[in-house]
Formats: C-alpha cells, structure tokens, sequence
C-alpha cells in the first residue's frame, strides 16, 4: 500500500525549510504556508500535526518552487512592512528597504514647518511618502512615479492605509504641476548598469528601471540635483538616497549645483546612504 503524503503543517514546513535558501528559511516557510491557509503562524508551532487541504498544500508547493528558484519573498506574499506599515507590493516597484526608512527618519528631522509640501519622487510602493503620511497629518504630500502600475499601487497603498496622498504619473520632474516644495526627497535608481549585485539573489527579480542609473548609477541623481532647485520653495531641502561608495560624487554634484548645507548620513548598517542639502 502507498501512503499518501503528509499534509500536516510540521511535515510541509520541514521538508520546505531543507529546501529554502536565503537567511531565514523557518520564518519564509511559516510565512508562505500562512499566506494560503490564513492558520497563524503560532499555530504551527501549537499544534504541528493539524493537516492542512490538498489543494492548499498544492498552493503552497508552487509558491515554494518560486522561493527555492530565488524570488523574494515579498512578491510572493505581495507584501512588505515599511515603517510598520503594511505595503502591498508588486513586481513593478522595488521592494521597500529597512534602510530606506533612515531616510525617512531624516526627513523628519529636518524641522520642516506646519503644512510642508512634500514630493517624494519615484516612490514605487509609495513607501516614504506614506511613512510620511503617517507620522506628519498636516503636510500636504506628492508623490510620482514614471511608471503607471506603481502609481496606481501607490494610490491602492495610500486608500488601503487610509493615509491621503496625491500619487501623480511623472517622470522625475518632466510632469509636475507647477507647485514648490519644501522637501524633495527619493530614492532613485542608483547601481550602476554593470553591477554584478543585480544578477544575484532577489534583486533579479526587481524591476531594473527602479534599480540602475546608467554607466556610474548616477543618471537619476545628477538630474534631480541639477532641476531640483527650481521646484523648492526657500529653505526647502532635497534629500537622496544612493550607493554606500557615492556619497563623495553625489556632494559634489550637489555642491557644483549651487546647493548649500550639504550633508551625508548613514544608514542602520553604519554606511553613507544618503546626502540632504
Ligand atoms: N539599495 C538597493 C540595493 O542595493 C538599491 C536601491 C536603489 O537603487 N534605489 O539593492
């Protein structure tokens, strides 16, 4: 007699985490197989042999080969935390990094004024400007993308968290309303186009028009360094993220720019990761 093959949660998670890469094999497994039955993960842990349905261990299969061939696991759940929020994401936008939120930690240091009009540009999920949005109700924030899935998702993520802001199709500055701001801030493409990085682990999966800025990664940076000034009102900042190993370029093409106040900050593993001025 054949047995048939468990379908116990223990069992599925094991025979997953043997097969998973990465660093956190236990956590992705428990994530996935929540994901298509909605059982807590404490559950799993609760009550290890509870059996899950065949069509649902089926499900849980597919989305495995996906994670074992690499792809993040973000996609697969459709889902990033930023700034404790719960961001939808798709494979049209960058996922959201932890280090991404020093720069929003930066831009609320700033000190900015009641009702700051702020433009987060290529905001993919919406990620920043909706961190924003949650910490400072009364700015009034923008954000745009060139590329109209992640301007719709940014909508979907902003009516989803019930955090208003105006999500706007533009390239970089070339669709703007004409309105000035008091802060600019992005997280632009920046890795250079022969970046070994971007054929390696879960960035493969990424959307290389929100991840690579021409020969030195600096295409998106130098142009909004070189337009910004004309879209801040007086006193208004602009504040990039970029490469750990740019911060000198990116000072200087600010500094050549007429920009003042130049400044470098690091991210949560100790690198330079951003410059406000
Ligand atoms: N920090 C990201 C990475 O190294 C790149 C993000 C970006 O280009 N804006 O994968």
């Amino acid at each position: 007699m054949i047995s048939e093959p468990s379908l116990s949660c223990e069992h599925l998670l094991k025979a997953a985490v043997a097969r998973i890469q990465g660093d956190s094999p236990r956590l992705d497994a428990e994530l996935l197989l929540h994901h298509v039955t909605g059982l807590s993960r404490t559950s799993f842990r609760a009550w290890p042999e509870r059996e899950v349905t065949a069509e649902q261990a089926a499900q849980f299969a597919d989305l495995l080969a996906e994670r074992v061939n690499g792809k993040p696991i973000a996609y697969l759940l459709g889902q990033q935390e930023f700034w404790s929020l719960p961001l939808n994401v798709s494979p049209s936008t960058l996922i959201p990094r932890p280090d991404t939120e020093c720069l929003v930690e930066a831009a609320l240091s700033l000190g900015l004024p009641e009702h700051s009009a702020v433009l987060d540009l290529g905001t993919g999920t919406g990620a920043i400007a909706l961190a924003l949005a949650s910490e400072k109700q009364d700015w009034q924030i923008m954000a745009s993308d060139r590329i109209i899935d992640a301007v719709e998702l940014a909508r979907a993520n902003s009516a989803a968290l019930n955090l208003p802001i105006t999500v706007l199709q533009s390239h970089w500055f070339a669709q703007l309303p004409d309105v000035r701001f008091d802060l600019l801030v992005s997280n632009p493409p920046y890795i250079p186009a022969s970046d070994r990085h971007l054929s390696e682990g879960g960035v493969r999966f990424e959307p290389s028009s929100a991840l690579v800025a021409g020969d030195d990664g600096l295409d998106d940076i130098r142009l909004l360094i070189s337009e910004g000034l004309n879209w801040l009102n007086d006193g208004g900042w602009m504040l990039l993220e970029h490469g750990y190993d740019q911060s000198e370029a990116v000072r200087h093409l600010f500094t050549k720019a007429g920009w003042h106040k130049v400044e470098t900050r690091k991210d949560y593993g100790g690198n330079d990761r951003m410059t406000l001025a």
